[in-house]
């Protein structure tokens, strides 16, 4: 440990970095993977994998003349067969989503060189769902995860009604789209879990709104309260229910309860519908709402991310003004090296270690895998040109410090 204070020289910077990326557990704080006591909603395996909207999206791409009724009613292994033979044996698999698979495969120690699947589905049939978290998380580097539940999904509120052991590595968060989103959607899941909502927002109905979040927040363990939002939000707003249902309760419940409230801003939602989960889009967002906010609930710690790279420089930029806003992760879209590479760099150089650079958004568990293997591939030789440019000033760069770094940046739980 001791030469972990020696000073390094340059050529000695980047092995450094790797080892620290390589050695410190990870927290990946936003991810749609869910504990094994959810059963079917933890989606994993093969097929799932190559059944992702992202490959959906791609092969519809690929096969034009392909008819969206006809691919949506086959089964899930003849889509993810359709997807193979297009998308990786017709054509080299060269976008981002399509490496994943393969880094996938390749660190489980499976051979990605057949055009036959029988022999990959085979070896996924041997795990269980409880080992095979085990094998993910230990290859994946990550120690904890942040999962995204929804009290108004008819198939996840039932397990937490019922009770379960909590696995300690899968923390709780609140998503609050389904409760808050296009008011009053919501009002008849709302009423059915027997809070008294109405679709006038009285003082009665804001209440109410309050107490599910209080008794959702205490129920699920919440870290934090998450809401993806359009790039037409907006506060102060006049006329939006959602700023308003935002200002009026998830903001001081959030306060009250000393947990950060998440918002993920720019995603336009089903521009194309017949693509089901992968026919979102992304639009421009006003920083000037995030700062407005920021300015009037300074109690409130805000995580922010938005989807639009056009954004992130400002968002950067509003992280300086306001240290209640956090910078998080590189969402959705903006998950490509080339992406990560710019962002990261660009909040490094604007907000030091202020930030935090990434989470995974996996959906399927498998693609923890991927997604924080390229990610250490990016930030580590941008973190190893920040350390050379600070080796030259004449400061010395240790180890010690690296790693100190390496877990202030990603090694730690949300406060
Ligand atoms: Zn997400």
């Amino acid at each position: 440990m001791e030469t972990l204070k020696q000073p390094l020289t340059l050529s000695e910077i980047p092995a450094a970095v790797n080892d620290a990326l390589g050695s410190v557990p990870f927290v990946d704080v936003h991810t749609h993977t869910f504990d094994a006591a959810f059963g079917s909603l933890l989606l994993w395996g093969l097929d799932e994998l190559l059944t992702y909207h992202y490959l959906a999206a791609e092969l519809f791409r690929a096969r034009r003349d392909l008819s969206y009724d006809a691919y949506w009613a086959m089964s899930k292994t003849a889509q993810a067969d359709l997807i193979w033979q297009e998308l990786f044996i017709q054509r080299s698999p060269l976008s981002e989503a399509c490496r994943g698979v393969l880094t996938v495969l390749s660190k489980l120690g499976l051979d990605s060189n057949t055009a036959d699947l029988a022999p990959l589905r085979a070896w996924f049939k041997t795990q269980t769902p409880q080992g095979y978290i085990n094998t993910v998380l230990k290859l994946a580097g990550v120690r904890k995860l942040y999962m995204t539940n929804d009290p108004l999904d008819p198939l996840e509120r039932p397990v937490w009604e019922k009770g379960f052991d909590r696995d300690p590595r899968f923390e709780g968060v609140l998503r609050l789209d389904s409760a808050l989103m296009n008011w009053p959607a919501p009002v008849p899941g709302l009423k059915a879990l027997g809070y008294d909502v109405e679709e006038a927002l009285s003082g009665r109905t804001l209440a109410e709104i309050r107490r599910y979040l209080n008794d959702w927040c205490a129920r699920i363990r919440a870290r934090y309260t998450a809401i993806s939002l359009p790039p037409t939000f907006r506060y102060p707003s006049q006329d939006s229910a959602v700023t308003l249902l935002l200002a009026k309760c998830v903001f001081p419940v959030c306060r009250e309860r000393g947990i950060p409230s998440a918002m993920m801003i720019g995603v336009k939602k089903l521009v194309n519908p017949h693509l089901r989960l992968a026919g979102d889009s992304v639009g421009k967002s006003e920083i000037e709402t995030v700062e407005k906010i920021a300015l009037d609930f300074p109690d409130v710690r805000f995580w922010i991310t938005m989807l639009a790279r056009e954004n992130m420089h400002e968002l950067c930029i509003a992280a300086r003004k306001f240290g209640n806003v956090i910078p998080f992760g590189c969402w959705w879209f903006l998950n490509n090296p080339s992406l990560i590479e710019e962002i990261t760099a660009m909040r490094l150089e604007t907000l030091g270690l202020s930030f935090v650079p990434q989470h995974s958004d996996a959906r399927v568990l498998d693609q923890l895998i991927y997604k924080w293997d390229h990610s250490r591939r990016v930030i580590g030789p941008v973190l190893a040109r920040k350390y050379a440019d600070l080796a030259a000033t004449g400061w010395q760069v240790t180890g010690a410090a690296i790693r100190r770094d390496v877990e202030a940046l990603l090694g730690r739980e949300v406060l």
